[in-house]
């Protein structure tokens, strides 16, 4: 069932939308203001990207943008793939330093 997220170019507010029928998404209208100026949004809910796809979609070997890392699901996925390449399974280990990378906990550990 898709969920799509707007963002009204009127009122410049942002809400989702479910849709049993494919077709209701021309007739969409701004929640607030019923403008119909509307941006359709990559939707989060609609997003069935699992760690274990990004994983394997992810090429270590290419240079990474910044943009790369706005996305904070995406710290550690480096790590995590090296350690994966090579053949090392830290286990739980990865997941909690992975976890303080992305919650930015890590520099906690090294200002100590
Ligand atoms: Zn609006």
């Amino acid at each position: 069932m898709p969920i799509y997220e707007f963002r009204c170019n009127q009122c410049n507010k942002e809400f989702s939308q479910l849709f049993l029928n494919p077709k209701e998404i021309e007739k969409i209208k701004c929640k607030y203001c019923n403008s119909r100026n509307l941006t359709k949004l990559l939707s989060p809910f609609s997003v069935h990207q699992t760690e274990e796809s990004r994983l394997s979609g992810f090429d270590t070997s290419k240079p990474r943008r910044d943009e790369f890392y706005r996305d904070s699901r995406n710290i550690g996925l480096w790590a995590k793939k090296r350690t994966r390449e090579l053949g090392v399974d830290l286990g739980p280990k990865m997941d909690e330093i992975v976890e303080k990378g992305r919650t930015g906990k890590i520099l906690d550990d090294y200002n100590k």
